[in-house]
């Protein structure tokens, strides 16, 4: 897995051209039946892909944290959300709370989460692959196929399926 990680930005650069002519024409005319086809391609991929033995999406990019993700976990640590926010949080340039570091705090050397059960959403949806409508988010998904192995491999299989 750590080769498959190391040679992914290269990989993906060179598939970038690729991946951006194949977003724009399936954002103007996507599959009708796309959200199920992108759940089969995600569901397949993570039977084979094993995130704890990659966890490069919590090495190396944190999560945005929401509202509601600052209250839940502040009340697993039995802090108040302002004590979470000082200890472990910064706004960044687009306003939204985000680590202060990564690789993420909360990620033991074992590549498990320490806070998984209550976790931010950004965490639970990420690569975002099977979320309904995923032409919109071709943007994200051609940053992400050069940091998360999955998202790669079913971007590769979606240009198979979707011609
Ligand atoms: S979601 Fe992607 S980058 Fe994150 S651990 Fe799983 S395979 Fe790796
Ligand atoms: S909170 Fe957990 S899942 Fe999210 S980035 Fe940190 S270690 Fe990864």
């Amino acid at each position: 897995m750590q080769d498959i990680i190391k040679n992914l930005p290269k990989l993906a650069k060179d598939k970038h051209n690729e991946n951006k002519k194949f977003f724009a024409r399936l954002k103007k005319k996507p599959p009708k039946n796309l959200d199920y086809i992108m759940q089969e391609l995600h569901d397949d991929e993570f039977e084979r892909t094993d995130c704890l033995e990659c966890a490069n999406c919590c090495k190396t990019t944190g999560p945005l944290f929401t509202d509601k993700d600052i209250e839940r976990i502040s009340k697993h640590f039995k802090q108040k959300p302002q004590q979470f926010i000082n200890q472990y949080l910064r706004v960044d340039e687009d306003n939204d709370y985000v680590l202060q570091t990564v690789p993420c705090t909360f990620l033991g050397t074992d590549n498990y989460c320490s806070i998984y059960e209550v976790r931010p959403k950004a965490c639970r949806e990420f690569p975002h692959t099977d979320r309904k409508k995923f032409q919109q988010i071709s943007n994200l998904t051609l940053k992400n196929v050069a940091m998360c192995p999955a998202a790669f491999n079913i971007v590769e299989n979606m240009k198979k399926r979707i011609k």
